[in-house]
């Protein structure tokens, strides 16, 4: 008798041990547990620094990456800090800047990479190396063009009027005779516009009978030097610019790395001598080809330390922060470029 009772008791006890640990359970999961506090960078962020970035500036502002859908201006991120740039490369001459408060965007085309041809995507978009006037409604959009050179200009920036109310275009020749006061015409020589937040100068020239103009703007905390064709009195003409700024933060140069030409490249040595440089991208050839590798090299070798950086595929976007670039381009060519200046290949 005694023993099934207490064989009884065992089993109630088992029981009761049984419920217990199930009733601890299902009560478990509304106790407050306290969340881990992350104090790394997530690796999606990290990779995204890692294309150019040493960890020591991993605390650099990461760049919103904001899905294709999005569309406005919220599709391109949240605008740079004063004096920060994002700039793309829209193929041949082309590039867009976008600074504080304004997107630029200079000798704008949509059909040429240099000799190649520019690919028309299915969905164009800037990452695509075209300008899609939605995604720009509500910035402050500023175009600029060098020249009449189907390799720089393309009417079809006009129908963005369409779309931006804040549009204004700066042409380097008479191109139309109109009144609306969105246009304007630097004719110059050495034209100069200036608004309450903008400053455009040119410097000219001439090349297949058409006028040119170079473009130094200055904005929201940025200069900015576009060659567009121009080749001209550089002599001249530069020491012109350096009396406006002794720096150019970001500078666009014609993609002539023979040391032998009498063409661009003693002119682009003059301009990256003179000038004190913050980034310096090559222009005027395709992406694709490698040869804006060979700029970096060519000049890299004749005057080591310019910060030079080249896309290589058409959209390519890069990030300009606190002074220089710290996304886009090759992997780390910022430090290899400043302490070897070699070839690519060189460094794997
Ligand atoms: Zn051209």
């Amino acid at each position: 008798m005694s023993i099934r009772f207490m064989s009884l008791v065992a089993l109630l006890l088992v029981l009761a041990l049984v419920a217990g640990c199930e009733a601890a359970g299902s009560t478990a999961p509304s106790v407050p547990t306290a969340s881990p506090v992350p104090t790394t960078v997530p690796p999606a962020a990290t990779a995204v620094l890692a294309t150019s970035e040493p960890a020591a500036t991993a605390t650099a502002r990461v760049p919103t990456v904001v899905p294709p859908t999005v569309v406005g201006a919220a599709a391109l991120g949240e605008a740079p800090a004063p004096g920060d740039a994002v700039i793309w490369y829209l193929g041949n001459c082309g590039y867009a800047v976008r600074t504080q408060s304004h997107f630029l965007v200079f000798d704008y085309q949509q059909r040429y990479d240099g000799p190649e041809a520019k690919p028309r995507p299915a969905q164009p978009s800037l990452e695509k190396g075209f300008v899609v006037p939605g995604q720009l409604a509500d910035l402050r959009v500023r175009v600029f063009v060098s020249h009449q050179h189907t390799d720089h200009y393309d009417p079809s920036i006009f129908t963005w009027q369409q779309t931006v109310s804040d549009i204004a275009y700066f042409l380097g020749w008479q191109a139309r005779e109109t009144d609306d006061p969105a246009f304007h015409f630097l004719v110059g020589p050495r034209a100069a516009w200036q608004s309450s937040d903008m400053e455009v100068y040119t410097i000219n020239s001439h090349h297949s009978d058409v006028p040119e103009v170079a473009y130094l703007v200055k904005v929201d905390g940025l200069v900015i030097y576009h060659n567009g064709d121009y080749q001209g009195d550089f002599r001249q003409d530069y020491p012109f610019l350096q009396e406006i700024s002794a720096q150019i933060d970001l500078a666009f140069a014609p993609n002539d790395y023979d040391e032998q030409s009498p063409y661009y490249f003693p002119q682009n040595v003059d301009l990256f001598q003179r000038f004190a440089h913050r980034a310096i991208f090559p222009m005027h050839d395709s992406a694709e080809r490698g040869h804006y590798a060979d700029f970096a090299r060519v000049y890299l070798a004749r005057l080591p330390g310019l910060p030079i950086h080249y896309p290589q595929h058409i959209g390519e976007r890069f990030l300009f922060q606190d002074g220089r670039i710290v996304v886009g381009g090759p992997a780390a060519a910022t430090t290899w470029f400043k302490t070897y200046g070699g070839r690519q290949e060189d460094v794997g």
